[in-house]
């Protein structure tokens, strides 16, 4: 089985992503191959900084390696939170704290005008060549949390293309299959099929 180091430790993206994935390819987490670096992440775009991480791992591990980067984009607030989802209310990257910045700023923002999108950006680096997927799904921004599954701003996003429950009310497998990072993972997992 092929082994490719997915650039992250978080435990729900990795779950996730082994989910889709299936027992085609083994994935390695940054814990699996002992890296404990600070990955510089400090482009304008999530194509760009999904590109930085992985080439990162692939020139200092040796690695073939993808990484994703994902952003909220909320129209009401110009595109906010976009490629600052992550830090959106501070350095503390603290979920709870990002979506109640969201609450508060969209106080009084009728539910016609609280469109947004989760966008994902993956950029795979195999045998040093860089291949680039993207992945959306567009949504709403409620005006309070619902649900306690899922991970970021699950709780306050509710897809177009469901039942009106938030991400966050949904089995990880129906969020994997119309999410912006499953989306985007499922064109990965494509090309790496095309190529095996
Ligand atoms: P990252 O680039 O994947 O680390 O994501 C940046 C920010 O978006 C983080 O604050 C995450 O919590 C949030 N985020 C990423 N993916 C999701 C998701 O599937 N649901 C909710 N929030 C997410």
């Amino acid at each position: 089985m092929k082994s490719i180091v997915f650039a992250t430790n978080n435990a729900h993206k990795l779950q996730e992503l082994r989910e889709i994935v299936g027992e085609r390819f083994e994935i390695l987490s940054l814990n699996d191959i002992d890296c404990h670096d600070d990955i510089p992440e400090t482009c304008p775009t999530i194509e760009g900084n999904a590109e930085q991480k992985a080439r990162y791992i692939h020139e200092h591990y040796g690695y073939d390696c993808f990484s994703d980067d994902t952003c909220l984009e909320i129209d009401a607030l110009g595109g906010e939170p976009g490629v600052y989802s992550a830090r959106y209310a501070g350095e503390g990257h603290d979920s709870e704290a990002n979506m109640r910045k969201v609450l508060a700023k969209m106080e009084g923002v009728p539910m016609s005008a609280r469109t947004a999108r989760f966008r994902t950006a993956v950029a795979l680096i195999l045998d040093g060549e860089l291949h680039l997927f993207d992945g959306r799904v567009e949504g709403h921004i409620l005006t309070e949390k619902h649900g306690n599954s899922g991970f970021g701003y699950d709780p306050i996003f509710c897809p177009d293309e469901g039942d009106g429950r938030s991400f966050a009310q949904m089995e990880a497998n129906e969020k994997n299959a119309i999410s912006h990072r499953g989306r985007a993972v499922k064109k990965l997992v494509a090309f790496l099929a095309s190529i095996a």
